[in-house]
């Protein structure tokens, strides 16, 4: 079976081809225009996916070596994720599905992110069911309980902002350029995470929030600037370090929660915060810890690509999950 997937949810416009659970290519174009707009902005992603996809989507079929008629099925994602973005990858999916006379399969995002871990990669183990997923990105931070490829149970998420605003947000703070998650992430491993303390927010059962957070962050950095205008850059790494290590405890004991609770102690990580180098140490640890088992996806699976849709599409293909072409893409959809 050979799929071709595209992503486009947000702000990255990428193509894959898979064979069975083999990613042959994963190809990803960023938009670097966003940058100085310090966010996303809508109507300039879904022209960058307009410029983008015809040859991000021949860069994947070339680098796989495969002609599109050889390809067995069409994957995109459906949802969620900017509705102008989205578009642009549906109509193209759907077009050439249709060209091509080959199934079209329709991918949720953040189903994707999780079962990422079932593309087949020497050296990482797949999880078995049942499994916890922790799914933390720029959009979402949720814990799920995973009994099947298509049978999950979002146990815990967010009721404020997503775990990549609070790293996002707290860059901002501190002057540095979007997206601040990686730069908290690099400047973090040169400070020391104890130097600063931040309050835990107080959420009951498994539920997260992060903007508490955020408000914190910024109080504390006003009022040390008060005493000294340059307390940010002297102390940018031992900042960052704290602010990574305050949201890895928050997270940390989320989990432990929810292994107590579900008797699961396979615990898989995905979405784009899943790349953070502290998150995956943590993690590590706590399988002699605490005996966990782990998965933590390779790094270019974490942020955004189609290589993700290609093993839920794969899996799709399996069980003729298939679409017709009056499919629409969904800026929000059920789980
Ligand atoms: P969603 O998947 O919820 O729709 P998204 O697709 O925009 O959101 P991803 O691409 O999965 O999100 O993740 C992007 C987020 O990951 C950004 O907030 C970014 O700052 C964060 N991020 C990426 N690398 C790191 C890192 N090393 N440390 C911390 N955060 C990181
Ligand atoms: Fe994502």
């Amino acid at each position: 079976v050979f799929i071709l997937a595209i992503e486009s949810s947000c702000d990255d416009t990428a193509a894959a081809v898979l064979h069975n659970d083999k990613v042959l290519s994963n190809v990803v174009a960023n938009q670097l225009i966003h940058n100085q707009y310090g966010g996303v902005v809508p109507e300039l992603a879904s022209r960058a996916h307009q410029q983008n996809i015809v040859p991000v989507i021949d860069a994947a079929l070339r680098k796989a070596n495969i002609q599109k008629e050889q390809l067995s099925a069409i994957a995109f994602t459906q949802g969620p994720g900017l509705m102008g973005s989205l578009l642009v990858g549906s109509s193209f999916a759907k077009s050439l599905a249709l060209a091509l006379q080959i199934p079209l399969i329709a991918v949720n995002h953040m189903h994707a992110h999780i079962l990422a871990h079932f593309i087949d990669e020497e050296g990482y183990d797949k999880p078995e069911f049942p499994f916890l997923a922790l799914t933390i990105s720029g959009g979402h931070t949720q814990i799920v309980r995973v009994d099947g490829f298509f049978d999950m149970t979002i146990i815990g998420e967010t009721t404020d902002d997503a775990v990549g605003e609070a790293f996002d947000k707290s860059a901002k703070i501190l002057g540095l350029p979007y997206p601040g998650g990686p730069l908290v992430d690099k400047y973090a491993q040169l400070g020391n995470p104890k130097a600063f303390a931040f309050t835990k927010p107080k959420v009951p059962g498994l539920d997260f929030s992060f903007s508490g957070l955020k408000t914190a962050i910024l109080y504390f950095i006003q009022k040390k600037q008060l005493e000294n205008p340059n307390f940010i850059e002297e102390n940018t790494n031992d900042i960052c370090a704290s602010i990574q290590h305050t949201i890895i405890e928050i997270l940390m004991d989320k989990l432990k929660l929810a292994v107590k609770e579900t008797g699961i102690k396979q615990i898989a990580i995905g979405g784009g915060v899943s790349a953070n180098s502290g998150i995956r140490a943590t993690l590590k640890e706590a399988e002699k810890k605490y005996g966990w088992k782990t998965f933590i996806p390779k790094f270019e699976y974490t942020t955004d690509n189609a290589a993700m849709i290609g093993i839920v599409g794969y899996q799709k293909f399996l069980s003729e999950h298939f679409e017709t072409s009056s499919v629409v893409s969904k800026a929000r959809i059920q789980f």
